[in-house]
């Protein structure tokens, strides 16, 4: 792929407040070898000078404990793709202190950036902070094991600005089952929702705090559904339909979001979006654009925003960063999409949700 293809289209940058993104296990406050989010990197896909040239002013930053032990050869390629066997549970003592480093680091960088960045509790926040030029954190927990069953730690995470999250990572927890990696294959991969699980939705649902299915196996994510009383949200997936992966939503699941009033934050990881599966970063913005337009051809224009995963997984060349941003919105333009649609996908759908789901 040429750098004339990937190169940045701008003509008129829009606004755009993002689903997802790992940038938190990346900061130079949470470990030493990690990078200065207020200073341009060619490393990594986030930093504030990249998200301002690409026309980012905000976005769910996700607080995640990998593995402990990290464990080799889960990765298995099969005839017609790969299966990624399922993680183990974490140990709930090592979320906790992780979550808490995680959370900590963020504080500190928002300190450290005397008022370019802001962490935002309310839509009104986030509002202020774009008109203000300032950029807008929003704290996302992505595995709840940082929690335990009595879900005394929920309240105090909500204290320090938690207001997002996701019952499960791919991994089975106390709370439920995320949905192993693998393609081609259902997301319905094994047992729904636990009654703690189920007790933390109605607990979400009480604090105001946004609950994301992203990651849970289909039969969690209809749990949800029955349960929760506000819009059901995936902060970074995309169409089972188009790229028949575990992590993808089926139309059935579409179309659960779309009645909910809820939105799906379009993933930009390669293996989700290319419909052949393949964890190769050579895709034309036509074929991102393309996967996009189904989930807004089955949705609606409403139900659909952005969830990069910058920082979490293999970028697409074309959207190789934050600062590459504008070509997924040319792309769009290309493919007809209108620029209301494009302000409600880049930022209002997020915007609408928040509202109705925060107190
Ligand atoms: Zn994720």
């Amino acid at each position: 792929m040429s750098e004339e293809e990937c190169a940045v289209q701008d003509p008129g940058k829009i606004a755009i407040f993002d689903g997802h993104n790992d940038a938190a296990q990346h900061l130079v406050e949470y470990r030493e070898d990690g990078r200065d989010f207020l200073a341009r990197s060619e490393e990594g896909h986030l930093d504030l000078p990249r998200a301002r040239e690409g026309g980012l002013v905000g976005g769910l930053f996700a607080m995640y404990a990998k593995a402990e032990h990290p464990r080799q050869g889960d990765f298995v390629r099969t005839a017609d793709g790969y299966e990624v066997r399922l993680a183990e549970p974490l140990d709930p003592a090592y979320a906790r202190r992780t979550i808490d480093a995680q959370l900590s680091g963020l504080e500190r960088m928002v300190a450290r950036a005397d008022g370019a960045i802001r962490c935002a509790t309310t839509v009104d926040e986030i509002e202020a902070a774009r008109r203000d030029e300032v950029f807008a954190i929003v704290l996302h927990l992505e595995g709840a094991e940082a929690i335990d069953a009595d879900l005394d730690g929920l309240a105090q995470l909500y204290s320090r600005g938690l207001r997002s999250l996701g019952p499960v990572w791919s991994r089975p927890n106390i709370f439920g089952h995320g949905v192993p990696f693998a393609y081609p294959r259902s997301p319905d991969t094994g047992p729904g929702l636990t009654d703690a699980g189920k007790a933390l939705v109605k607990a979400c649902n009480q604090l105001g705090i946004m609950l994301d299915a992203a990651h849970l196996n289909e039969r969690g994510f209809w749990d949800l559904v029955a349960i929760s009383t506000a819009p059901i949200v995936a902060t970074h997936a995309c169409a089972h339909a188009v790229c028949p992966a575990t992590r993808n939503l089926t139309d059935r699941q579409l179309d659960a979001v779309k009645a909910s009033g809820g939105v799906v934050g379009f993933n930009f990881s390669v293996s989700e979006v290319r419909p052949d599966g393949h964890r190769d970063p050579e895709i034309l913005i036509e074929t991102v654009a393309g996967h996009l337009s189904y989930l807004v051809e089955r949705m609606g224009g409403d139900h659909v925003a952005l969830g990069s995963d910058f920082d979490g997984a293999l970028m697409p060349l074309p959207l190789r960063d934050a600062s590459h941003l504008p070509n997924l919105i040319q792309g769009l333009r290309a493919h007809g999409f209108d620029e209301v649609t494009l302000r409600k996908i880049a930022f209002d759908n997020w915007m609408r949700v928040f509202r109705q789901t925060w107190r």
